[in-house]
């Protein structure tokens, strides 16, 4: 039992600080449709994080520049977003270093935030993080963006909406060169006015993590 929890239950859930405050974030870019994204954002002028995928970055560096010039914050999400529980120990370690080199080439940052693919950890998975300084984040909601309607989506998040939540949704599908994202876009903009009409603020996650 320990064993399963330390796969599928590690990882940051909730925002450490305390308030009102909910942090947006976004898997698996960056891709054809992040730009919609960081526009929304800046509209609504909110910071969220973008975890990448290697691959991904590799292939938009432009893109995943422009996430990080807009302010928002990058995470680490392996190169080719795959099973971590399959892989060996010097697989699970090449994903990130390779990620995390690739993010630095291309934006000038240096990732301080990881988000394990599918949720899913590994034994392996400890070390490699604490040696690069990741900061494991999983989440409170995930969105089920992938598969369902805006209004389902907004539904499932804002159902689950409280103080320090990590809400995980998608601005690309894996290490697909094109993705869909138009039912997760227009579920953002009716979460965002329905949460700051609720008194939630947007917050960043790894400012909240200095500031404990
Ligand atoms: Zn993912």
């Amino acid at each position: 039992m320990r064993l399963l929890a330390s796969l599928r239950g590690g990882g940051m859930r909730r925002l450490a600080a305390g308030g009102r405050r909910i942090a947006l974030t976004f898997d698996d870019g960056p891709g054809n449709e992040t730009h919609r994204f960081l526009e929304l954002l800046e509209r609504f002028d909110i910071p969220a994080a973008f975890f990448v995928c290697g691959k991904n970055v590799a292939r938009r560096p432009a893109t995943a520049r422009a996430i990080a010039a807009a302010g928002h914050e990058i995470g680490n999400h392996t190169y080719s977003h795959p099973r971590l529980l399959a892989c060996g120990p010097r697989r699970v370690r090449e994903e990130i270093v390779r990620t995390q080199r690739l993010i630095e080439d291309a934006t000038g940052v240096s990732p301080g935030l990881f988000r394990a693919p599918y949720g899913l950890r590994s034994p392996f998975l400890a070390p490699v993080l604490a040696d690069l300084g990741l900061l494991d984040v999983h989440w409170t909601v995930i969105g089920n963006d992938w598969k369902w309607n805006a209004s389902k989506i907004a539904g499932r998040v804002l159902a689950a909406a409280c103080p320090g939540a990590i809400v995980c949704l998608h601005d690309g599908c894996a290490t697909r060169p094109a993705a869909d994202r138009a039912e997760t876009l227009q579920a953002v903009r009716k979460i965002v006015p329905e949460l700051r009409a609720a008194g939630y603020a947007f917050a960043a996650v790894q400012a909240d993590r200095r500031r404990r």
